[in-house]
């Protein structure tokens, strides 16, 4: 049985067609990659994939890998265990991606740029005037309608030939020679996806810790929120910001602490509508609540190179920078948050080695999860910069299928123009 939609005879192509790039200017945006199903009686559906590049995790950073990756032509599938795209972006609750522009300047754009944009000229919302450096830096963040967000960035997958495979996530993990087997679990379905490139975007670099691979985490975290509104009126995504509690030790690790994390922010929104209707108010209501609680932190991978907080803050340029980054160090804790503005002109640079996960080959992360110090994480963490990040990674991983070798071994010259062709803004050495 053939999964989904997939034609026989473009199974037929695509299994004896070989070279990766080749089968992906065959498709159309709506063909899929390679799938075939078994289904014997009382067992769960079976169904094998074969792609390129797997993206793990359909959010902020994710869902721009996986667009990023299937337009430089490799077949993508991008895995998201929820039902929506955009992660934090919108299931968290968090619409205000930043920052996009520094000191006056656009120093991040590309395919993140391209969503945001599209989504508040459709929204009939309004850009900020970035020309000025504002005072208080998250008046240049662009608040987005997430619901607008969530489709476009679906409508940008499906065009560019992405598979989206919601309701998913690997349950293990095995390098074959110099592909990956991934299996893969979801409601009804077992899926074993071979593929070349893995990218990482869950935002805890669950996959690199899968694998074995070592990462980083304090004791203490930094606290997560639970996102809602509570008025006597409605809610109007994209032109306003919701109300947030924090979840203090909200701990993204495994579905039992997520749970956790679920229920302390959900009872602590039930505390405050008590207490403003035993204080009177007869108007509160409940008129929007997220549903899950958004993380800020949690494991980050010990890439090739570490960012840390003096690299962060001093603007240092890498051989190998493949984005620029842009936020004060924002570090939230128990009793809230200060945020250190960078010094005037400063730009921190990404390498593209704080994707790799150190001694590995053919993965990336992109996301809050990039190797850094918990300082300089406070900063990068930022949903431009993840956007950035994912671009990045996607460019590198579809570059390392076409030169059949690992992401870390592609000339940086070719990532950075290849980047640059998609739009994206790239750190020239030339800056240092
Ligand atoms: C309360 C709060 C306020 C913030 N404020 C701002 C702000 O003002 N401006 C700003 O720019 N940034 C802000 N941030 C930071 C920013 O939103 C995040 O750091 C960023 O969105 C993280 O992006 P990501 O791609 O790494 O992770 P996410 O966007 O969280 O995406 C991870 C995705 O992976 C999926 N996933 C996880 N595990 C698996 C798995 N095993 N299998 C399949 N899928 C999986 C998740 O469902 C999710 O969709 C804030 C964050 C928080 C929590």
């Amino acid at each position: 049985m053939q999964d989904q939609s997939v034609p026989r005879r473009r199974f037929l192509i695509q299994t004896t067609a070989g070279a990766a790039l080749a089968v992906a200017s065959i498709a159309g945006a709506d063909e899929m990659p390679i799938s075939r199903a078994v289904t014997a009686e009382g067992e769960l559906e079976s169904v094998e994939t074969e792609t390129d590049v797997l993206v793990v995790g359909g959010g902020t950073a994710g869902v721009i890998a996986a667009i990023q990756a299937a337009r430089a032509g490799a077949r993508t599938t991008l895995l998201e265990q929820s039902s929506l795209l955009g992660g934090t972006t919108t299931v968290g609750g968090v619409p205000f991606p930043g920052l996009f522009h520094a000191w006056g300047e656009q120093i991040i754009a590309g395919i993140g740029w391209e969503l945001v944009r599209q989504t508040v000229e459709l929204d009939g919302g309004r850009l900020p005037d970035f020309t000025t450096p504002p005072s208080r830096h998250w008046e240049h963040q662009v608040l987005v309608n997430p619901y607008l967000y969530a489709i476009l960035a679906e409508e940008a997958c499906r065009e560019a030939g992405v598979r989206i495979c919601y309701y998913e996530s690997p349950s293990s993990v095995q390098q074959q020679g110099e592909n990956w087997q991934v299996n893969v679990t979801g409601p009804g379905l077992n899926r074993l996806v071979t593929c070349r490139q893995l990218i990482d975007c869950t935002g805890g670099a669950d996959i690199v810790g899968m694998l074995g691979f070592e990462r980083l985490r304090e004791n203490e975290t930094q606290p997560g929120s639970m996102l809602f509104k509570m008025s006597g009126s409605s809610f109007s995504p994209g032109r306003e910001r919701l109300d947030a509690v924090y979840v203090h030790g909200a701990d993204s690790s495994n579905s039992a602490t997520r749970t956790q994390a679920n229920l302390t922010g959900r009872r602590a929104i039930l505390e405050q509508l008590r207490a403003k209707r035993e204080q009177g108010d007869s108007e509160a209501r409940l008129v929007q609540l997220q549903s899950e609680t958004a993380f800020r932190e949690s494991y980050r991978i010990l890439g090739e190179v570490v960012i840390s907080h003096e690299d962060y803050t001093s603007g240092r340029m890498f051989e190998d920078a493949i984005c620029n980054a842009f936020y004060p160090v924002d570090l939230h804790t128990r009793t809230g948050v200060r945020p250190v503005q960078l010094e005037p002109g400063t730009v921190p640079k990404i390498p593209l080695r704080a994707l790799i996960p150190h001694g590995s080959r053919n993965i990336l992360v992109a996301g809050r999860s990039v190797s850094s110090d918990r300082l300089a994480n406070s900063g990068l963490r930022v949903q431009a910069t993840c956007m950035a990040m994912g671009q990045a990674a996607g460019a590198a991983a579809a570059l390392a299928v076409q030169n059949g070798d690992s992401p870390g071994n592609v000339a940086i010259e070719e990532l950075r123009s290849l980047l640059r062709t998609h739009g994206a803004v790239v750190p020239s050495p030339d800056e240092a």
